[in-house]
């Protein structure tokens, strides 16, 4: 007989007083939790492939459902947790790589957490958004240097390409592949009514986007996949892929069981091959050959789109930083180590990497001081929870903030981390036809529209009661932040004060 050394996770908590045995939550669990038992005439479970999406229990017409975390324990110590022990057995069994998706979930410092907001009190006083105009428009690319005029005092525009933002926030990369036709659709609808821009990642641009393309910001990324002349001249800017924060210095894969048809052909790879994203680009390996590629793409383009370089957020960012504004790109993203994806391998995604906090302000403290902060927008992400982190992150130095898991969590998703097996309950990380039904795209737009308009209009309230009613006065202003429980060196490095100072 074989030992199971692994207890489920969760426990599937039915109320017969209330079931009525519609056998909804077996049909909505791509799982295959629950199932009928003609024998005993009731509704049981197979707890062990439970992943605690909520799905089953969101559907259950009765409320009859719901799931808890056991309380079933191994004898575990503080070395030694049910995590550690679990994670053994299972690559016992399977002699393989543990693998996750989402963002690091372990408990390091939440640096946003430990950031205050300052508020206008009795001098400069606080605005009311509701009834004074407050600005939060922001345009991505290189700024000149200086304004240069004719011989006759006429203005010479100089102003390299811009992406022009209603609000400071984008949709961050997910591919076509990682994430549902019906995901992607929403993204893009809802870049579009917003006025701001989602990613393609390196999945390539299905060809019912390309309608969206004044709002697709196209990626090129180590595995260069679906890139072509009209690819790249679809989108309002391209991103090169170096890195991202979930799984900083290694490449991607997307299993052969999710490249169908219409991902064969986006992708240009033949169908049911893995995709696999080496972990470098082989035609990079110094700023050098960055920078050509950075020229190609805009050769490629007719310098006519803003060229953005992804990067991971890792030990020497500030450095690596300095040298991508030199390369003549003209947005740098910085992506942190709670960055969500679709799959990374578990060690990886839980110790590599550094807080988005740490890297954003060492980065523009640096181009600061080599006077190049203008030749960069810089965007961050890799867990931007809120308004709250928003303001944090411009006030810290950045230009415009990506969000992906939480434009995810909008959509629907529960955050139950399994991504990876490509049954997503709620339409999101799958490409089941059954299952990527469940999202309505017009459902999900809307739902991404309504959060990116509520955070733009607290935003715009916090703005209001420090008293400053442009994103442009709030950006870079550490004065306006305060750390709590900080060390002198965490503050230093985050170039705030500490509250009460
Ligand atoms: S969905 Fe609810 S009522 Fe229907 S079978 Fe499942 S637990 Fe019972
Ligand atoms: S995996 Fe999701 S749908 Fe299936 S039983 Fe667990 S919570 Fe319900
Ligand atoms: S996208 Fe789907 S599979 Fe991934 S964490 Fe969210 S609910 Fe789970």
């Amino acid at each position: 007989m074989a030992i199971n050394f692994i207890y489920p996770q969760y426990e599937v908590v039915r109320n017969y007083d209330r079931c009525i045995s519609c056998r909804v939550c077996e049909r909505q669990c791509a799982n295959e939790v629950h199932f009928y038992s003609p024998e005993s005439q009731k509704m049981l479970v197979d707890e062990s492939k439970c992943v605690c999406c909520h799905r089953c229990v969101s559907l259950c017409p009765t409320r009859a459902l719901k799931i808890v975390k056991t309380d079933h324990t191994f004898k575990e110590n503080a070395n030694w947790t049910g995590k550690t022990i679990s994670e053994i057995y299972l690559q016992a069994e399977t002699g393989g790589v543990l693998l996750s998706s989402m963002g690091n979930p372990e408990p390091f410092p939440v640096y946003w957490d430990k950031i205050l907001i300052n508020a206008s009190q009795v001098t400069n006083p606080s605005i009311d958004p509701l009834r004074e105009p407050m600005e939060t428009k922001t345009f991505l690319g290189k700024k000149p240097g200086r304004i240069e005029r004719s011989a006759d005092g006429v203005v010479v525009p100089n102003l390299s390409p811009q992406l022009e933002l209603d609000v400071p926030i984008m949709f961050s990369a997910m591919s076509y592949g990682s994430i549902s036709y019906n995901a992607h659709a929403s993204l893009a609808r809802a870049a579009a009514a917003l006025g701001t821009y989602y990613n393609t990642g390196e999945g390539g641009l299905h060809e019912d986007f390309y309608q969206y393309g004044p709002h697709t910001i196209v990626q090129v990324a180590s595995g260069r996949f679906g890139v072509h002349k009209n690819y790249l001249n679809a989108g309002a800017a391209i991103e090169i892929k170096m890195g991202q924060g979930a799984k900083p210095g290694i490449g991607g894969h997307l299993p052969g069981l999710k490249v169908d048809p219409d991902i064969s052909k986006t992708r240009m790879i033949p169908e049911g091959a893995d995709a696999i994203s080496p972990a470098p680009h082989h035609d990079i390996y110094s700023i050098e050959d960055l920078r050509q590629l950075v020229f190609s793409l805009k050769e490629a383009t007719s310098y006519q789109k803003p060229i953005m370089v992804k990067i991971a957020a890792v030990h020497n960012v500030a450095a690596i930083a300095s040298g991508i504004a030199r390369s003549g790109a003209d947005i740098l993203c910085i992506d942190g180590y709670r960055g969500g994806t679709g799959a990374a391998p578990t060690r990886i995604r839980d110790n590599v990497g550094i807080p988005i906090e740490l890297a954003l302000a060492a980065v523009d403290q640096r181009l600061r001081d080599e006077g190049i902060r203008g030749q960069v927008s810089v965007v961050v992400g890799g867990s931007i929870r809120n308004s709250a982190d928003l303001l944090k992150a411009v006030a810290l130095g950045a230009d415009a903030c990506y969000i992906a898991t939480s434009a995810l969590l909008a959509l629907g998703c529960h955050l139950c981390r399994s991504c990876q097996s490509g049954k997503c309950n709620w339409g999101i990380a799958t490409q089941r036809p059954e299952l990527v039904k469940r999202l309505n795209p017009d459902d999900g737009s809307q739902r991404l529209i309504n959060l990116v308009a509520a955070w733009d209009h607290e935003l715009k309230e916090m703005m209001g009661g420090m008293g400053i009613n442009s994103i442009e006065a709030l950006r870079g202003n550490r004065l306006m932040l305060r750390g709590l429980g900080l060390t002198e060196k965490e503050l230093a490095i985050l170039g705030i004060k500490h509250a009460g100072e």
